[in-house]
C-alpha cells in the first residue's frame, strides 16, 4: 500500500464493491440481511478503517451487530488484511442518474479528484442485474446541515459528548482511531481487553507522550466494552478528578465513614477502570495509598483496569515500588508519534469525518509540519478550516500556509495571567471580572474562553487552571473546555474570539496595561 498514494474514495469504492458481491453470495446471510446493506455506501478508506455511510441508526446498529462478523470476513477477504469498517449517519445518495459528460479518464495521485470521476459501488440491489461502470450514482456530498439533523451523528468528530454515567467520550471509538505503525500494538491489545478476551493483560498500561492517542484508546476500549455488553460498570476517570473525589470523600469529617466507603464503592464496583494520566498521582501518598486498594480489590475479582500515563510505568515518580510492580504484572505497551503516511491518513479521515473538503497538498503540508503530537494535528486542521470558513474562502495551500504562520510559529511562552488580562481586554472587562463569580452572560463566556486557552496554551493541569481563576474547581474547568471546543465547532463567534485572541497571544501583544 505504501509505494503509491491512493486516492481514498476511489479505493473504498472498490473495495466496497467487491465486498457486496461476497456478501450477496454469502448463503447464510438472509435476504432481510442483505436488505441492510441497501443504500449503504463508503466514503473513503483511510489505512484499515472504510468509512460507510448509513441511512439511520437502526441500519448502523444491524451492521455492528448481526451482519458484523459476514461484513469482516468479506472485507477481509477482499483487501486481505483486518479492516474496520466506521459508521457514518448520511443522508441516502440520490437514484443513478445518467453521469454529467466522462471526464477524461485519469488515474494516480497527482490527478485532481472530482466525485463523478469515482468508479461508484453499485447497490446490493443491482449485483447481477447489469454490469456496473458506465454509469453510477453521483454521490450527495451531505453538508453539515443534512447531517446534523440525522440522527446520532455528531456535527464533529472532535465534538467531546462525556457520558454522565461513565465520564466515556462517546466519540473516541476504534472506529475513529486510524492504526498506523507506532499505535497499532497498543491498538489491537487495547481491543482485546475490550472484547474480554485479554485477560492476561491485566492490567494493561499504555503511555507515550502527550497527544498520542492514549486518552482516546481508554475511551475506545470503555465504549467498546459496553457495545459488547451493555450491562457492565464501566468508568473512564483521570487521575485529577479520582484525587479530588478522593478528598472530598475525606473532607467531610462528620460523614466520614459514610463517605470514603461510598468513594469504594463507586470504584470497586465497576467492571472497567480505565484511569489517565497517572503520572499525576506521584507523591500525594493519601490518594495512592487509595488507589493501591482499589487496585488489587478489581484486580483479585478479575475487573478489567487499564492504565495510560506519559512516562513507561517503571520511571513513574513519587510511586511505591508495590505498585509499579502491580502494574508491570499486566502488559506495557507504547504509543509513539505517527509516521507521515499514518499522519496523513489521520487528518484525512479528521476532515472526512468534518465534512471538510481539504485538498492534498494541504493535508500533506499540515502532516509535515505537525510531527509529534496528534492533537497539534488536529488543532492545525481546526484552524486551517476555520479561518477559510469564516473568510468564506476555500482551503488552499496558500492560505494554510498563512494561517499555520499567524497561529503556530512564534514559540512565546504564555502566562495565565497574560491570558486572563488578555481575554478581559478583548471583552472589555476587568481581570478580576474573569476571575470573580458573575454569572453574567458575557463575563462567564469570557471566563469559559480564557480558561479553554490556559488549557491550549499552558502546561497547567485542570486543578492549577482553577486555582489560577479564583479558585474554581476542576470540574469548572473541564466544562468550560468542553463548552468552548464544542461551540467553536457550532457557533461562529466562538471561533472568531479563540482565533483573535490566539493570535494575540502568540504574538506576544500582552501590553495590556498601557491602554
Ligand atoms: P493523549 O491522551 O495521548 O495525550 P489523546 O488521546 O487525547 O492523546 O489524542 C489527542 C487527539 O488526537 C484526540 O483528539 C484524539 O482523538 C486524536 N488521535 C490520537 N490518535 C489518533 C489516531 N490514531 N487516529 C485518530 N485520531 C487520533
Ligand atoms: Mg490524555
Amino acid at each position: 500500500m505504501a509505494d503509491e498514494p491512493r486516492d481514498p474514495v476511489a479505493e473504498a469504492n472498490h473495495i466496497w464493491s467487491d465486498t457486496l458481491t461476497l456478501l450477496k453470495h454469502n448463503s447464510s446471510l438472509s435476504p432481510r440481511d442483505k436488505g441492510w446493506l441497501e443504500g449503504v455506501y463508503p466514503e473513503g478508506v483511510f489505512g484499515t478503517t472504510i468509512v460507510l455511510c448509513v441511512e439511520n441508526a437502526v441500519t448502523r446498529q444491524a451492521l455492528e451487530n448481526e451482519l458484523r462478523q459476514p461484513l469482516l470476513e468479506a472485507m477481509g477477504m477482499v483487501t486481505g488484511q483486518d479492516m474496520t469498517p466506521a459508521f457514518k449517519i448520511a443522508p441516502r445518495r440520490p437514484a443513478p442518474r445518467a453521469a454529467e459528460p466522462a471526464a477524461p479518464a485519469r488515474r494516480g495521485a497527482s490527478a485532481p479528484k472530482r466525485a463523478a470521476d469515482h468508479d461508484e459501488p453499485p447497490s446490493i440491489a443491482d449485483l447481477g442485474k447489469e454490469p456496473f461502470g458506465s454509469h453510477g450514482p453521483v454521490p450527495k456530498v451531505p453538508t453539515p446541515a443534512d447531517v446534523a439533523t440525522s440522527a446520532g451523528y455528531p456535527t464533529s468528530r472532535n465534538k467531546v459528548a462525556r457520558d454522565p454515567e461513565t465520564h466515556l467520550n462517546k466519540n473516541a471509538t476504534f472506529d475513529t482511531f486510524v492504526p498506523g505503525d507506532s499505535n497499532r500494538f497498543a491498538r489491537t491489545v487495547a481491543l482485546a481487553v475490550a472484547e474480554g478476551s485479554g485477560r492476561d493483560f491485566n492490567p494493561l498500561c499504555i503511555y507515550g507522550g502527550s497527544g498520542l492517542g492514549k486518552t482516546h484508546l481508554l475511551n475506545a476500549i470503555g465504549n467498546y466494552a459496553l457495545v459488547k455488553d451493555p450491562t457492565l460498570k464501566v468508568r473512564y476517570v483521570n487521575s485529577e478528578e479520582f484525587t479530588n473525589e478522593f478528598i472530598e470523600a475525606l473532607q467531610n469529617t462528620t460523614q466520614n465513614q459514610g463517605q470514603i466507603a461510598e468513594f469504594n464503592r463507586r470504584y470497586r464496583e465497576v467492571d472497567v477502570l480505565l484511569i489517565d494520566d497517572i503520572q499525576f498521582l506521584g507523591g500525594k501518598e493519601a490518594t495512592l495509598e487509595q488507589f493501591f486498594h482499589t487496585f488489587n480489590a478489581l484486580h483479585q475479582a478479575n475487573k478489567r483496569i487499564v492504565i495510560a500515563s506519559d512516562v513507561a510505568p517503571k520511571n513513574l515518580k513519587g510511586f511505591e515500588a508495590r505498585l509499579i510492580s502491580r502494574f508491570d504484572s499486566g502488559l506495557t505497551v507504547d504509543v509513539k508519534p505517527p509516521d507521515l503516511e499514518t499522519r496523513i491518513a489521520i487528518l484525512r479521515m479528521m476532515a472526512s469525518m468534518n465534512h471538510s473538503n481539504i485538498p492534498n497538498d494541504v493535508l500533506d503540508l499540515i502532516a509535515e509540519r505537525f510531527t509529534e503530537n496528534i492533537r497539534e494535528l488536529e488543532g492545525a486542521l481546526t484552524r486551517v478550516t476555520a479561518v477559510a470558513s469564516l473568510s468564506n474562502q476555500p482551503v488552499t495551500r496558500a492560505m494554510a500556509e498563512q494561517t499555520l504562520q499567524d497561529f503556530f510559529t512564534t514559540d512565546v511562552e504564555v502566562k495565565p495571567t497574560d491570558i486572563i488580562s488578555q481575554v478581559a481586554r478583548y471583552f472589555h472587562l476587568t481581570f478580576e471580572d474573569i476571575t470573580g463569580k458573575s454569572r453574567m452572560k458575557n463575563i462567564a463566556t469570557a471566563r469559559q474562553v480564557a480558561m479553554y486557552l490556559t488549557r491550549e496554551m499552558t502546561s497547567l493541569s485542570l486543578v492549577d487552571i482553577g486555582k489560577v481563576f479564583g479558585g474554581k474547581d476542576h470540574t469548572t474547568v473541564m466544562h468550560a473546555c468542553d463548552r468552548i471546543s464544542n461551540g467553536m465547532q457550532d457557533r461562529q463567534e466562538i471561533y472568531t474570539y479563540v482565533m483573535e485572541l490566539t493570535v494575540r497571544l502568540k504574538q506576544g501583544n500582552t501590553d495590556f496595561k498601557q491602554q
